[in-house]
């Protein structure tokens, strides 16, 4: 098959128009960090192969030069476009240094048909690798299928245009151009195009999957309190409670509730309400180890998961909060809110067969008998209550099989 370039190369310039138009306007929103950049990156990539297919049609001062400082300003543009994703610093006096110094190079080299395609295409391959570089240096951060495909499209483009700088610095065929049908020039101008596009919609991925992160942390958690909701507090729980029958180690919860919440709100209005929401939130929060964890688990409710502790250790740090939240200052206009929580807590080992509904029910009704005894107080549930071994065997025999 013999390539037509200047088709493929009308074909990189409309498919280059078309994917700048879409991720501009897509950037419009200003939420898609670098996809302007990389839409401006791709607008010069059309402009610079309109000047490539005019070839002999327009001074080639104007089509060799501009066309490859527009093709290596592409490349600075899709550098800047990674590092704005990555919020990362934009240092444009070293990303445009490439282009200059191509400019330079080439203007030199002007009637060297070998030098230019050497210098342009070496030039160009390194700032597709400096590009699969910032990618891989926090491919962990990144760690998306989008930036995959960013570091294979480039990857690809880098090996192309070292081909490419080789074939020049082999020495030219004399009469053999560019836009010479077949050969080397053919492929790889196919490869760029499919470069193109794999990077291009590689970038759009990255942006996407950091999308789909954010909704699924937001998802997760408390709008008001920024604390986990009630459905990811639960699966955390659930989670925990299958850990610790595994490892035997103890697991405890608090059920924390404030005291006479609703007079807050009758009083002072549902905002200071919100306040004290927020104010309570925090208080627990820094009190808690890294490994724990606390959710909104319903209006002025909160439960707190803590990983291998007792219900000794949990009784003490539940005193702590009591104390913490009764001490913490939460100012409302002119007012000092008195805050006070009650906590019912629950500790102990799993076994199997244990969820996590026995354990918010247990501190649940600890937290009853702490209402019940005047509020801001601490109660410790006593042991789940499981069916024992005489009730099982009494339900049949081949339920409770002999363990002699
Ligand atoms: P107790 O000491 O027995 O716990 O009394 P309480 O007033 O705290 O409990 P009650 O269950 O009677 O009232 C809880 C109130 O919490 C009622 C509801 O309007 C309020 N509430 C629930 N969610 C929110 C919220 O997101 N913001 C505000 N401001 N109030 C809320
Ligand atoms: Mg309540
Ligand atoms: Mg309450």
């Amino acid at each position: 098959m013999v390539a037509d370039i200047p088709t493929l190369l009308m074909m990189i310039t409309i498919a280059s128009v078309v994917m700048a138009g879409s991720m501009v306007t897509v950037a419009g929103g200003g939420h898609r960090d670098g996809m302007g950049l990389w839409g401006v990156g791709l607008c010069l990539n059309a402009l610079a192969y309109v000047l490539l297919v005019l070839r002999g049609l327009i001074p080639d001062a104007v089509s060799i030069l501009l066309g490859n400082a527009l093709a290596s300003a592409t490349l600075s543009c899709l550098h800047a476009a990674v590092l704005r994703f990555q919020h990362r610093p934009l240092r444009w006096h070293l990303l445009l240094a490439p282009p200059a110094v191509l400019t330079c190079v080439l203007a030199l080299n002007l009637q060297d048909f070998g030098a230019r395609i050497l210098w342009a295409n070496a030039v160009m391959a390194l700032q597709m690798g400096a590009v699969v570089g910032v990618l891989f240096e926090r491919r962990r951060a990144a760690g998306s299928r989008g930036a995959l495909m960013v570091m294979a499209g480039l990857g690809l483009g880098f090996v192309v245009l070292l081909a490419r700088a080789a074939w020049g610095a082999a020495g030219m065929p004399t009469g053999q151009g560019l836009l010479q049908p077949g050969g080397i020039a053919g492929l790889s101008f196919m490869l760029l195009f499919v470069v193109l596009l794999v990077a291009s919609f590689g970038f759009v991925f990255m942006s996407k999957d950091r999308a789909d992160e954010v909704n699924r942390r937001l998802a997760a958690l408390d709008e008001l309190t920024g604390v986990a909701n009630r459905r990811s507090i639960i699966a955390a729980l659930d989670r925990d409670v299958g850990r610790a029958i595994r490892t035997r180690e103890p697991l405890a919860v608090m059920m924390v509730d404030i005291d006479f919440f609703k007079h807050v709100n009758d009083t002072h209005g549902h905002l200071a309400g919100d306040r004290v929401l927020r104010n309570v939130a925090d208080v627990i929060r820094s009190r808690i180890r890294a490994q724990d964890i606390v959710g909104r688990y319903g209006g002025e409710e909160f439960l707190v998961v803590l990983v291998d502790t007792s219900a000794q250790g949990a009784r003490r740090l539940a005193e702590q909060l009591r104390e913490a939240v009764q001490a913490a200052s939460c100012h409302w206009g002119a007012h000092r809110l008195a805050v006070t929580v009650s906590i019912g807590v629950f500790g102990g080992r799993m076994e199997p067969g244990d969820s996590w509904d026995q354990l918010i029910h247990a501190a649940d009704s600890a937290l009853y008998r702490a209402k019940q005894g005047g509020r801001n107080r601490v109660e410790l549930a006593p042991a789940l209550e499981r069916p024992t071994r005489a009730g099982l065997a009494a339900q049949g025999p081949e339920t409770f099989p002999s363990t002699h």
